[in-house]
């Protein structure tokens, strides 16, 4: 839910976000490492604190790391990378598009494990140096036991984690056929997580492990995730079918940069279901202004202040040509949540495309396709 996740830092123009979920992995992390520092003899309480600090915050360096190296080789292969959210079971890469080539799917997958793996051999050779009873001794063994394990298990070949984009793209070669490809790593990846629940459960019952616990949720998280990965490639397949000029529209709501927020926000907002109105003077685009940019402009100063001084300029607002791909652009929209885009061509606005009527033919696409014929 992007409403709640929160902005940390940014880094190489990557956001860098995390939701709430994210908190009790970190508790869960930051405690279990204090029980093993623990049983280290000669700690004082503040070494075992100040090196469970340290280690989360760098287990979480490592985690940013990771999918830092997913979204450098995403760019360099041309898709745009909005954030990088962290969440309960670790982080992901906010990729606006999926890749054009199996072979560009390939090494985006794979250097996200691999950055893990190095990371975990450089902590244990570190560990080899000092006592491993020393504080960096412990703290690089840790490091590097949870890295490798990280490396290690996001190499499962179950559909949507890294693993499973490999198998995606290896399966892509074979057939060349993308929606075929992921059909069947999404199968293999539900397997590996039915194979997940019940080793969990079948250790929960016979072996009175609680850890297996762990394991069945683990398991329920990946089947959910195989799902909604099959679901949006298959939207996306549908979508593709279609162009922005398909379903774009001439008409849209437009004010002047000058005119008031009072007047914008009773003469359009209100009569344009509070979509977002272009600012124009003359046929140039100025910017865009939706009715959530006066939420921080006191009431009593909107009758003075004009749109330009709230909008988003032009140059901060994303818009789409009529010939790109509903499917890209539907992507966009969702992972930016942008309600409504410009559609310009040679710099001209030719009318705009709303989030609303592509959900709609996606409707209707659906519904349609269950229908018998
Ligand atoms: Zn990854």
């Amino acid at each position: 839910m992007p409403q709640r996740t929160r902005r940390l830092f940014r880094i190489f123009g990557i956001d860098i976000e995390f939701d709430a979920s994210w908190f009790i992995i970190l508790f869960l992390i930051a405690l279990s490492l204090a029980g093993e520092f623990q049983r280290i003899p000669g700690w004082s309480l503040a070494t075992i604190w100040a090196a469970t600090l340290i280690t989360t915050a760098l287990f979480f360096a490592c985690l940013v790391l990771h999918e830092l190296a997913h979204s450098l080789v995403a760019r360099a292969y041309g898709i745009e990378v909005h954030a990088i959210r962290l969440y309960v079971f670790g982080g992901v890469s906010q990729i606006t598009s999926e890749p054009k080539s199996p072979s560009a799917e390939l090494l985006i997958a794979l250097v996200g494990p691999l950055t893990s793996l190095v990371l975990g051999a450089l902590f244990y050779l570190l560990a080899g140096q000092v006592q491993r009873s020393a504080p960096l001794g412990a703290m690089s063994w840790w490091l590097g036991m949870i890295n490798i394990l990280l490396g290690v298990f996001n190499l499962i070949p179950g559909f949507p984690l890294d693993g499973g984009r490999v198998l995606r793209a290896l399966l892509w070669t074979a057939n060349r056929n993308f929606l075929r490809a992921t059909q069947w790593a999404t199968q293999v990846g539900k397997v590996i997580a039915f194979l997940f629940i019940l080793v969990g459960i079948v250790q929960v019952f016979h072996g009175g492990e609680w850890n297996g616990l762990w394991l069945a949720f683990i398991g329920w998280f990946l089947l959910t995730a195989a799902d909604q990965s099959l679901k949006q490639t298959e939207l996306r397949d549908a979508l593709s079918q279609y162009l922005v000029r398909d379903l774009a529209s001439p008409f849209f709501s437009r004010v002047s940069p000058d005119e008031t927020l009072q007047h914008y926000f009773t003469q359009q907002a209100e009569q344009h279901d509070y979509q977002p109105s272009l600012v124009m003077a003359e046929d140039e685009l100025l910017g865009l202004i939706s009715p959530s940019d006066l939420k921080s402009i006191p009431r009593e100063t909107w009758e003075r202040t004009p749109v330009s001084e709230v909008m988003a300029p032009r140059d901060q607002v994303v818009t789409v040509s009529p010939r790109d791909g509903l499917g890209d652009v539907l992507d966009k929209m969702v992972t930016q949540n942008l309600p409504l885009l410009p559609v310009m061509e040679k710099s001209r606005v030719q009318g705009v495309i709303g989030r609303d009527r592509i959900l709609q033919l996606v409707q209707s696409h659906f519904s349609s396709q269950r229908l018998p014929h």
